[in-house]
């Protein structure tokens, strides 16, 4: 079979790396990038309040992407910190942030 004209431009390179999954709630925005994640399940040990699981959707390294349970989600940023594929990504509203943190407008 022959290779896709885009896949001759970027050999090797994961076309889901720019793919985000986002979840809302009143306090901010959480971000998990599937292209990244590889399903190591260390934000799920580490959440202090226990909100994230695992998802059914695959991320691009074959093992289970992670979701959370959006309402309970305190926007902490714990699951930011400890990810070591840096696939997490929070953003907090209204409040005053950690110095990692990306402010909503
Ligand atoms: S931001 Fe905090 S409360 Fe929300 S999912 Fe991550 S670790 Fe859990
Ligand atoms: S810590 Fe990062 S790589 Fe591990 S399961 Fe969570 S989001 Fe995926």
């Amino acid at each position: 079979m022959l290779e896709s004209e885009e896949e001759v431009k970027h050999p090797g390179q994961d076309k889901r790396v720019w793919e985000v999954n986002t979840y809302e709630n009143e306090k901010g925005r959480w971000n998990v990038y599937p292209g990244l994640c590889k399903g190591c399940g260390l934000c799920i040990e580490k959440c202090p309040v226990r909100v994230i699981d695992w998802a059914k959707e695959l991320g691009s390294a074959g093992t289970p992407l992670v979701k959370p349970e959006i309402d309970g989600c305190i926007v902490c940023g714990i699951c930011q910190t400890v990810c070591p594929d840096a696939a997490i990504h929070i953003e907090y509203k209204g409040r005053k942030v950690p110095p990692s943190a990306v402010p909503v407008h």
